[in-house]
Order: C-alpha cells, then structure tokens, then sequence
C-alpha cells in the first residue's frame, strides 16, 4: 500500500487536499492522471448501468439538499457514528476504529467486560454502544491506548456523532436557513423519482443510476482515500414490484460482481457479507456488502448493495396511510407529492420496493489500483513497476515518442501522429517528447499505458533501413513486445488493440 500511494502522488494519480497549507485530513485532490482513471471508471459504469440496459434512467441532482429531505429519510436522527473522546490530550476517534486497531489481548478484555466473545466484533461495538458508562469503564480497565499518544487513555462516554455537513443557504443565517451536503446520491433520486417517471413514462421495473459527490464528516478518515470526507458515489436505485425485491436483490449482486471483474477486480478478492440483522441501516431488509481484500487493510467494503423496501418513497410520499407499506417510516406532514406509480398487474398504486447498488469511487479506484500495481523482474535482472490496468481504464492509452525532442521532423510526424489517434476517441493519447525514450517507457509503465508509440529516423527515412521508412515502433505495456506498424495501418491496429 504505501508504495502505491507514493506512487500516486510520484506520478500525478492523488494528492493531499489543500496541501500547501498543510493540507486537510479527509480530502484528496485527483491530478492529471488520477482525474483520467476516475472518469473511466465512472464511464464503464456508466455504460454498463445506463446504456447496455433497457430499463434503466440517469440523473445528477443537487449536491446540497432541503433539510427536511434529510429528516424524512431518516439521516437527521440516525446517520451517526460512536463517538470516544481521550480526556487526557482531548482527542476524538470513532469507537469501533479505536477498539479493531488495539492489541488482540486488550480487544478481549474489552469483549468480556461487556459480556461478548471477541470473534464476534460487531457484538462487542453494539454492547459499547448501547452502555455508555459501563463501555467507558471497560476500555479504561482493558488498557485501550490513545493511537495518538501511545499511552492508555482515560475514556469518556460514547456517544453518537451525525456525520452530515450542514451550510447555511443565502445571505441571511437564521435558525431556518440550513440545508445538508449529500451524504449519500441517492436522496436526489427518490425526491425525483416522480419527475422522471412522468417525463419518462417508465412502469416497473425501471431504474435511475446517479454518480456524484457525498460528503460524511467521518471522526476518524484515514487509509488514504479509503476513507474520506468528501467522497464520491455511483449508486443505482433500482424500482421493482414488492415481492419481487428479493429476486432483483440477487440479479444486482451478480451484475455488480461481473462488473468489477470486467475492472480488474476479481470476485476470488471479493467476499459477499449478508450484513447481521442487528447490523443493518436503518431503512434495509437486507444488504450484501462486498467486502474487498485491499492491500495492508484486509477485507473492507467497497460496495453495498441494499433492499431498501419501500422505506424511502414511502417516508418522502404524501398519503402514507393509505398506500399499504411494509417499511415503519415516521410521519410525513411535509411532503406535497405522493410517489406511486402503477402496479404492473393490478394497475393500482403502489409504493415500489428498492434495490440500491451503492458503490464508492475512491474506494474503486484504490482497489483498482490495488489490483494493477505490479513488479517483475525483467530478463536483464532488472525490477520495473507496471500498472496493468485494463485498457479502458488507463489514464493514456497511447504515448507517442519522437525518438530525439529536438529534431522537428520527428516531433511533428509524431504530433500528427497523436492529432490522428486522438479523433478517434479512445481517450487520451500523449505526445511524450520529454527526449530519453528509456524514461519514457519507465514512465508510461508505471502510469498505466497500454502502448507507446515511437517515432524514429527510419521512420523518417533517415535511418539504416529504408524498408522501414513510414513504420513506427508499436510497445506493448504487459509484454513488452515492440512490432513495427505501418502509419497507414496505425489507426486500425491500435483501434482493435484497445477496443
Ligand atoms: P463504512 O462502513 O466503510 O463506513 P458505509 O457502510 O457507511 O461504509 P455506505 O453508506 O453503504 O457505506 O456507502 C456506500 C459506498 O460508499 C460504500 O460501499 C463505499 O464504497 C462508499 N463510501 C462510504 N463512505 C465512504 C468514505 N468515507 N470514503 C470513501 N468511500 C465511502
């Protein structure tokens, strides 16, 4: 891990937020390559989700929401972590993370003061929680250190921390003037889900994907942009028939695996965790969480896939008494539209159920990444970083190398050269004229690039063999293999290779 993300800042993929002035924990800026890789992870999930589907529809709703849309779906009063604060040097982490990162024989101390066996995590943080002083006490009679300091700390009460950002909205700031930055896509997609069935005429079942920006002031961001506060999503709510939700559950959870093999990522490095009943969010029946197996962290999720039931529509809809729903939601006085639509068979109105595929972009790009980062030992006994990524999401799929920076007519070919790659709309294409062309396939492994392309003197008739005149040098990234193409050929040949 820590080899990749120097990598990442070494080439341009990530860099610390607000850096120059000693940056800010939680926020990470993308540089020149790393803004490519995430806007082709995105259009692959775009195109998988939205175009190769016949039943689903895209939005991009407002970042920053009514407070009453984050009210009634249920963030204001339960979108929350645990909460501990270190009374000695008055520092504050998240309960759960404090307790997973002490020493196994500290964790069970921990366990057994509140009654759990320590195999059973999730068990101990759930008793912590639910006893605040009696959990206070445990972690101060276990030892728990302060992973700042080192030292044992003296613990106070947990206590529930809400992770959503608020801002004031216009130039006056009163007690009503406040709304929430997302901290999640999809309450844009259930606060429209009438606007797009009435200018769609889409019956069940129908999906809208959206990809954006969420914001979670998480107590303790940290791995990098593994955790993160300002974060960014592709989620997916996918409308189907109550009862046949369970169906749609299964049908998502393997779409959503193909998905991140066709990246990269294999489902041998994927594990399906069915979410604990006790654990589950609050609006979920059911949720498989992928747990991915990144590098130093272990198995972490880095998507979830929910059945939300009716939970969401039914506490943004007007008339809830009469629609029938399954979901408890709280009482909604404040909503002016009734989000229902046909039931397939009976015609009558119904509240849908929901199935929401909600997947992180960092966390794709870091496993990604993860999953690219390779060394090998090449035959001269030399070590070379490669990054092999798949085609479609290399940051540059083709760098094109006049062999000599300052001979014009080699640069020009090779500027021409690139002009014609880059009409054809693979993505970017380089015109890498930095002179020393060993550096430049260093370089260009390491990034990621599927070919370069080099411009020589035969190329120009000016080297040893005129047959070669009008061909350039073809370097395959994986195998290293260098084919002489024709100029003529250039654009087909690179067009099949990275299709
Ligand atoms: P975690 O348990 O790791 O905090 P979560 O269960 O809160 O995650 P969800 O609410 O299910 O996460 O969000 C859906 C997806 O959004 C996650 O699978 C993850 O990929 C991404 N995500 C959530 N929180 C963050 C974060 N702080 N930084 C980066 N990505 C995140």
């Amino acid at each position: 891990m820590e080899e990749l993300v120097s990598l990442c800042k070494r080439r341009g993929f990530i860099f610390q937020g607000s850096e120059i002035y000693g940056g800010l924990q939680g926020f990470y800026d993308y540089g020149p390559l790393g803004v490519e890789l995430k806007n082709n992870i995105k259009a692959a999930w775009w195109r998988s989700n939205v175009y190769e589907r016949d039943d689903m529809e895209g939005l991009d709703a407002s970042i920053i929401m009514h407070r009453q849309v984050l009210r009634h779906s249920g963030h204001e009063a339960t979108f929350s972590d645990p909460m501990i604060d270190n009374r000695k040097n008055n520092k504050r982490y998240r309960l759960d993370h404090l307790v997973k990162d002490q020493k196994a024989d500290v964790i069970a101390k921990v366990a057994a003061a509140m009654g759990e066996s320590a195999e059973n995590f999730p068990a101990v943080v759930a008793a912590l929680n639910a006893n605040p002083a009696q959990a206070s006490q445990a972690l101060k009679d276990a030892g728990v250190r302060d992973p700042f300091s080192g030292e044992v700390g003296d613990w106070t009460e947990p206590k529930p921390f809400n992770m959503m950002f608020k801002t004031t909205i216009g130039p006056v700031a009163d007690d009503e003037s406040y709304g929430y930055l997302r901290p999640e896509t999809a309450q844009g997609i259930f606060t429209n889900f009438k606007n797009v069935v009435d200018s769609t005429s889409r019956r069940l079942p129908f999906g809208i994907a959206q990809i954006g920006k969420a914001f979670r002031n998480e107590i303790t961001p940290r791995n990098f942009i593994f955790r993160v506060r300002e974060l960014e999503q592709m989620e997916i709510e996918f409308f189907c028939t109550p009862g046949t939700d369970e169906e749609w559950h299964e049908h998502w959870l393997e779409q959503r695996l193909s998905w991140w093999e066709a990246q990269g990522v294999p489902r041998s490095k994927i594990e399906i965790l069915d979410v604990p009943k006790e654990d589950l969010a609050h609006y979920s029946k059911r949720t498989y969480d992928l747990m991915y197996d990144y590098p130093t962290l272990g198995h972490e999720e880095i998507e979830g896939i929910a059945n939300r039931s009716d939970y969401d529509l039914g506490s943004h809809t007007k008339n809830q008494s009469e629609l029938g729903l399954v979901a408890n939601v709280e009482e909604n006085l404040d909503s002016i539209a009734k989000l229902t639509i046909p039931h397939p068979e009976t015609n009558k109105p119904v509240v849908p159920f929901v199935i929401e595929p909600s997947a992180g972009v960092d966390r794709a790009l870091l496993a990604v990444l993860s999953e690219a980062f390779t060394k090998e030992t090449l035959e001269n006994g030399n070590e070379r970083i490669v990054l092999k990524l798949k085609p479609h999401l290399a940051p540059i799929k083709v760098a094109v190398i006049p062999l000599a920076r300052n001979k014009a007519e080699l640069v020009d070919l090779a500027r021409s050269i690139k002009n014609d790659l880059q009409k054809l709309g693979l993505g970017r294409i380089l015109l890498e004229d930095s002179g020393n062309i060993g550096k430049a396939y260093r370089r260009h492994d390491e990034v990621g690039t599927p070919y370069c392309v080099t411009v020589d003197f035969d190329t120009v008739g000016k080297g040893e063999d005129a047959s070669l005149t009008d061909t350039v040098t073809v370097r395959d990234r994986d195998t290293l293999a260098q084919e002489r193409v024709k100029i003529s050929e250039l654009t087909a040949y690179l067009q099949a290779k990275l299709k």
